[in-house]
């Protein structure tokens, strides 16, 4: 069984750990290799070999380090195919979707690539007679990545490049269930110059996690995954004094407003609802049907439905995969099982679905009900499976409502020609990424991404320029030369600028 170990100082490094986790290819139903869970001695090291290199790394210009990025990019396009395959094979998401995920990831690259510009500070002269001030942006020192398993690639490249680019080392501690592409990030880093220490791996669980929580070495945390996880990483890291931006889970959203171009409405939902056999983050959840349109929708989405290829990942012609783990895949499975004790209409059920050849894969078919209300467990909690859940409003109101009384914020969308009602849902809206008419709405990396509620604990959204800022912390100089024979005298009150 092939064993996945950690990267550390510029090595790949085994496992020394007793313990091991399995990593899954979810369309066999099989295991395909396992991890050896880091100790806290391996996540210690990693802190240490980061530590070690980060006083030369803050060092190195701007410029400089933006020249290993700009390699890296390259790279990364050069082998956007082998990270694309190991995505699939771990994750069981499409090819495609895997691809396209890694172009997502390369977007951050290309943004921190601009970070001589993005590190420019203020500068004033003669703020006080022969007086001048500047600010400017300094590197943290060691930071810290956790990441979920739904996005290998990408979710660490929110990270990763930001960090480096303003001049932080880096110690990432990828999901357990798809390690593989961020060994592969690690070689393509070295590949592109990056010194060895800079960037860091420990493959493990919340062993390795809690070293990098409460280790004094450690001066930020970024971590993206479930709620209750992003809320204990949140009050773990700030108790121990640590700057910490937590991502956690979704219900997210789509509104469909009656004038609504239903077969545009029909297919968003279909690819934002079961792509990624609803993996994601962004998926939309639930769609809000306002008026009369609910019965019009149900209908089309049922023909729908009937056209999406389910298959292993890897098949090109795929449009949906297995789910990650049998874990997961029994924990969706007992949702859709809920929802029909709660009462509400399943339209169409995707259990019971077997793929010929992949017998034993994780794989269930695209579930859709109808008659959701806001009281039943299938509407409060995040699935993130591909069940997606219709909710009848009965006006604008009714539906924003439902959108701002829900725990989670992290995405949501109106579909609409109205312009009137676009703009009022934009603006009261109570979540972090709004789209109009544009199902998933994940922000180009030169904004940033977060929700609001319970999708985010922290201040900071992540890259773009939060993440800038997140990963540096400002500086202002106030500079006064006055010729050697000048005495400026003794000052007992608060200085004021003359
Ligand atoms: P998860 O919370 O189970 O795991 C995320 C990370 O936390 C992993 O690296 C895991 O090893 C670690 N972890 C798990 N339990 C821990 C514990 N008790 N202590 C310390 N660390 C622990 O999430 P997941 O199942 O990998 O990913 C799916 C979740 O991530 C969904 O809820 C999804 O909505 C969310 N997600 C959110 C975003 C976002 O941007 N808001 C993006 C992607 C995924």
């Amino acid at each position: 069984m092939n064993k996945i170990g950690h990267y550390i100082n510029g090595k790949h490094v085994a496992g020394t750990g007793k313990r091991l986790g399995d990593v899954y290819n979810p369309a066999a139903g099989a295991i395909q290799a396992q991890i050896t869970m880091a100790t806290a001695d391996e996540a210690s090291a990693a802190i240490a070999a980061a530590q070690a290199a980060f006083p030369a790394w803050s060092a190195t210009p701007a410029l400089r380090r933006a020249r290993i990025l700009f390699k890296f990019k390259a790279l990364l396009d050069e082998h956007a195919n082998d990270l694309a395959k190991a995505i699939s094979l771990e994750h069981g998401k499409t090819i495609s979707d895997a691809r396209g995920e890694v172009t997502r990831g390369i977007e951050v690259v290309e943004f921190a690539c601009g970070a001589p510009h993005l590190l420019k500070g203020d500068f004033n002269d003669q703020v006080g007679t022969g007086i001048d001030t500047y600010s400017m942006h300094q590197p943290l020192g060691v930071v810290a990545g956790i990441t979920p398993f739904n996005f290998p690639v990408m979710v660490p490249l929110w990270m990763i490049p930001m960090a480096l680019a303003t001049g932080n080392t880096f110690v990432l501690k990828p999901s357990e269930k798809t390690p593989s592409a961020s060994l592969i990030l690690a070689d393509l880093l070295a590949e592109a110059g990056l010194p060895a220490g800079v960037f860091n791996l420990v493959n493990g669980d919340k062993e390795a996690v809690d070293v990098l929580l409460t280790d004094k070495r450690v001066q930020a945390i970024s971590f993206v995954g479930s709620t209750p996880i992003a809320e204990y990483i949140y009050s773990t890291g700030t108790k121990n004094g640590k700057r910490v931006q937590a991502l956690g889970g979704a219900k997210n959203h789509l509104v469909v407003m009656p004038d609504a171009d239903l077969d545009q409405v029909t297919d968003a939902l279909i690819g934002a609802g079961y792509g990624s056999a609803g993996e994601r983050c962004m998926a939309i959840s639930v769609a809000v049907t306002v008026g009369d349109v609910a019965d019009k929708l149900v209908e089309k989405l049922k023909e729908k439905v009937k056209t999406i290829t389910i298959n292993q990942g890897l098949n090109e012609k795929a449009d949906m995969g297995p789910l990650v783990t049998p874990q997961h895949f029994e924990k969706v499975k007992s949702y859709v099982d809920l929802g029909v004790t709660e009462g509400a209409k399943l339209v169409i059920d995707g259990r019971g679905y077997s793929h010929k050849g992949h017998e034993k894969g994780f794989f269930l078919a695209p579930c859709l009900f109808d008659h959701v209300t806001k009281d039943m467990r299938i509407y409060k909690e995040e699935i993130f499976g591909p069940v997606l859940a219709v909710v009848r409003a009965k006006t604008f109101e009714e539906a924003l409502q439902l959108v701002n009384n829900h725990e989670f914020g992290n995405g949501t969308a109106i579909f609409t020609r109205d312009g009137e009602a676009a703009r009022e849902f934009t603006s009261r809206v109570q979540v972090g990424m709004v789209g109009v008419n544009v199902a998933i709405p994940v922000p180009i990396a030169f904004h940033s991404f977060g929700g609001w509620k319970r999708s985010l604990f922290g201040d900071h959204h992540i890259y773009g320029m939060e993440g800038i800022r997140f990963y540096t912390r400002l500086k202002t100089t106030t500079s006064r030369w006055p010729a050697s024979n000048k005495r400026m005298g003794s000052e007992f009150v608060m200085p004021t600028m003359k």
